[in-house]
């Protein structure tokens, strides 16, 4: 690798290179530019390069791998970890690229690196179908599928990763190549949940499903005298749920614009995929009979509305810290830990859901996909999104704590895009980034042998890492 100091006026040949242009930190917009959805994560990059098309990534990397700069590959900016910027390196920041193309003969969604969820969904709806995303909207749609993609599909069609049908990657010498079931499938199998660490995407393409035009959701609202009956019922009734059926449970204490008050509540959500909306009312008519909510806010909408419909809670530029895990079983005394916890919340501060997995995501063969962990009947994320860093500890210590008693229900699975960037958190010193917990000792092993194929200096280590294996090791 050639290595010289880095004066203006290689910048500025780089500059002339990328159509999108670059932003040095003299740049009146280099605050804005170098800013990530989570403002706990600081970071000031060297340069920040802006893909105007996916022409500028080759020449982009070639720029860093000659200066010997870390990469930070961009797509939506909200990695918790913060591995969408970098002290000292170049930011690739994929925005612009986000156009999307439906194919409603084939259901081939394609999507470039910058595309949000919001544009994925404001493209499909036309034609009847989704692809299984996340449930905020302005999430990127590449680190998602890259790290896997849980939301209101995963039981009806499994994760965005298990839909991602082929990819166009920019490997760190400049290669294009594609992953298919046909060309490189090892490939594909790695960035089914192995995260940014094998070359840059430049193209996803997704199978997308048929959806109704209007869609039966909504939230079930609890207050605190209900919780035990109705996580109890709750527990019970996802016991034998159809797959059409997806639901996660939030607590959380209301913003001040849903007008439920100040105290923390308990929300069944839920999205039903069938087209028979009769069948999915059915369904939720048993868990409204086993605990009556004191707010049944249950709607028909259109899948874009439903899909940005929790936008609001989180802005841009709060302060985050995450911790998740998989989990056995939602019995008697993980229901007493939550309404212990849940009793604790604070606006502006944290919340927790717990997704119901199994479905389609269960029966995914463990080995088609880098994405481990299917066994897990439910997964319990536990965030923040305050705003004054003077609250960080008591926030990040409430978020521990949670992680810390949900332990003896946990099934051990950890999932990437749901983690924070613990070993380079102050408030969490030392801690590890835990792979083999996340994908398991025989993934992480097939993972490494495809990161030695595609990356074998690691030019890519700004993400949940995975270390190339040394040839003979
Ligand atoms: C408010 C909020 C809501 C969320 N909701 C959900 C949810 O409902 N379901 C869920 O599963 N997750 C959810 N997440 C987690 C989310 O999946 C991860 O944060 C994910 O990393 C975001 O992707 P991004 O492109 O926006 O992030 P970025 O920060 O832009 O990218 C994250 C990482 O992905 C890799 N990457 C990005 N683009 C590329 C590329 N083109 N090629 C190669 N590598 C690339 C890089 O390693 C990069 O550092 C949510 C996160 C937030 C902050």
């Amino acid at each position: 690798m050639a290595q010289h100091a880095i004066d203006v006026s290689d910048y500025r040949q780089l500059g002339e290179t990328i159509g999108g242009g670059i932003v040095l930190p003299d740049d009146a917009d280099y605050d804005e530019a170098r800013a990530v959805w989570n403002a706990m994560i600081d970071k000031r990059p060297a340069v920040i390069v802006r893909a105007g098309s996916v022409a500028d990534v080759a020449p982009a990397l070639a720029f860093a791998r000659d200066h010997d700069l870390l990469i930070a590959i961009r797509g939506g900016g909200h990695n918790v970890a913060g591995h969408g910027t970098v002290d000292g390196g170049l930011v690739l920041d994929l925005a612009a690229c986000n156009d999307v193309h439906v194919d409603p003969d084939t259901r081939i969604v394609t999507a470039g690196p910058g595309a949000t969820l919001a544009d994925l969904d404001a493209a499909t709806a036309p034609h009847g179908l989704a692809v299984p995303v996340g449930v905020i909207s302005a999430t990127g749609i590449a680190g998602l599928a890259l790290g896997g993609g849980f939301g209101w599909l995963t039981r009806a069609h499994g994760l965005t990763a298990d839909n991602l049908v082929a990819a166009e990657v920019v490997t760190v010498d400049g290669r294009t190549v594609r992953a298919s079931a046909t060309e490189n499938p090892d490939l594909l199998w790695a960035l089914k949940g192995g995260g940014g660490n094998f070359g840059v995407v430049t193209s996803f393409s997704f199978s997308a499903h048929p959806l109704p035009t209007s869609v039966l959701c909504g939230n079930l609202v609890y207050s605190a005298a209900n919780w035990t009956r109705a996580l109890r019922a709750y527990a019970r009734w996802t016991e034998d749920v159809p797959d059409e059926m997806t639901s996660i449970v939030t607590s959380l204490t209301p913003p001040p614009d849903w007008e439920l008050g100040a105290e923390p509540v308990v929300v069944v959500g839920f999205a039903w995929s069938g087209s028979e909306h009769q069948a999915g009312q059915d369904c939720l008519d048993r868990l409204l009979a086993a605990a009556p909510p004191d707010v049944p806010d249950v709607a028909r909408l259109p899948w874009p509305q439903w899909q940005s419909s929790l936008d609001a809670v989180f802005p841009r530029g709060v302060r985050a810290y995450w911790r998740n895990t998989g989990l056995n079983r939602l019995d008697g005394d993980a229901i007493d830990v939550i309404t212990r916890f849940a009793s604790q919340q604070t606006w502006l501060g944290t919340a927790f859901d717990i997704h119901h997995m199994g479905g389609a995501f269960g029966r995914v063969d463990e080995h088609s996909s880098s994405f481990p962990s299917r066994n897990a009947r439910y997964w319990i994320n536990i965030y923040g999104f305050w705003n004054d860093s003077a609250d960080d500890a008591h926030h990040v210590d409430f978020i521990r704590s949670l992680d810390t008693a949900m332990r003896p229900f946990s099934s051990g699975a950890q999932y990437l895009n749901f983690m924070g960037a613990e070993a380079d958190n102050p408030l969490v010193p030392g801690a590890p980034a835990n792979q083999p917990s996340v994908y398991g000792e025989a993934q992480l092993a097939r993972l490494r042998d495809v990161k030695l194929a595609y990356d074998p200096a690691n030019l890519l280590r700004l993400n949940h890492n995975i270390p190339p294996t040394l040839a003979g090791a």
